[in-house]
């Protein structure tokens, strides 16, 4: 007997699906298919997942479930997932990724519900590999807080982090953010990432000070990923850098010592592990 994929039916359980951030043909065939083939779709905004599913041919019952809703919404979802395929989307990108869903996987897991997530486009992650900034660590901390003292105080904080900085933002606040990440972190490399997969895609990188004077004058539209590269390399010279490298040599080896000395100076790992054998053989 031969099997029509296209009419299969999905197993019960929580199908996380990326959506685009922006330009409808980043949607994945896998999204199109589990959308198609799922029993219903739980997400932010039925209005705008409604426009999305109408582009893509597909009509789904749409269960809305965002920031709103209650624990009895969740206890619905869950009960339905014994049964059928749930899709959770959210209006754009990843779910969870500052967007609801982390309450109902952590619950759907504790059901002991079948849960799987479908990769998509992010805006962190997108706004991350265009900015030219350091991406060999990075963190996403999502919004920066509303009230200017614990903006400050989030800033603060992150400023002492050695990797890039990755934020959520939007065009009335970034002006503020700028001036704010000009004062904290003056040295560090920023850029703003705008409309992303849209027509006035746009990344602009430079010190926070300029960025904040060039969005003065061109008030920003849109949606925005603010970056902010990993603390400035230290300036140092070749008896610096063997300073550096004999002290980490006394509590680890040659290729840890050369990797955070490298890390800390933005010099060159593997003439630094060359010259930490060299130290080590003396
Ligand atoms: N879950 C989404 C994701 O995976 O990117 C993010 C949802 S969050 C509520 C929305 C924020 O993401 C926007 O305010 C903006 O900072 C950023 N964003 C979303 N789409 C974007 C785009 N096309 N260009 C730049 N930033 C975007």
């Amino acid at each position: 007997m031969t099997r029509n994929p296209e009419i299969e039916s999905l197993s019960p359980g929580l199908y996380i699906v990326a959506t685009p951030i922006g330009n409808l043909g980043d949607i994945t065939l896998r999204s199109v298919d589990v959308l198609s083939r799922c029993d219903a779709v739980a997400c932010e905004d039925t209005r705008v997942t409604g426009k999305l599913l109408k582009h893509l041919g597909i009509s789904k019952p749409l269960l809305r479930y965002n920031d709103h809703s209650k624990d009895s919404d969740r206890r619905r979802i869950l009960d339905i997932l014994d049964t059928q395929a749930v899709a959770l989307v959210s209006d754009a990108g990843t779910p969870l990724i500052s967007d609801p869903g982390y309450r109902l996987v952590q619950d759907a897991q504790e059901a002991g519900r079948m849960i799987t997530s479908l990769p998509g486009a992010c805006a962190a992650v997108v706004g991350l590999t265009l900015s030219g900034l350091p991406n060999d660590r990075f963190l996403f901390a999502g919004f920066l807080p509303n009230k200017d003292k614990a903006r400050r105080e989030t800033l603060e904080e992150l400023a002492a982090v050695d990797a890039s900085l990755i934020f959520y933002e939007s065009g009335p606040r970034l002006v503020k953010s700028l001036e704010v990440l000009g004062e904290v972190m003056p040295a560090r490399d920023v850029a703003v990432a705008r409309e992303l997969t849209k027509l006035h895609e746009e990344c602009r990188r430079g010190p926070a000070a300029e960025l904040a004077e060039h969005y003065t004058r061109h008030p920003p539209k849109g949606e925005i990923v603010l970056l902010v590269g990993p603390p400035a390399a230290m300036k140092v010279d070749a008896v610096d850098a063997d300073a550096l490298l004999l002290a980490a040599l006394e509590t680890s080896k040659a290729s840890q010592a050369a990797a955070g000395v490298a890390r800390k100076t933005g010099m060159d790992r593997k003439q630094l592990y060359a010259r930490a054998m060299e130290l080590r053989g003396k």
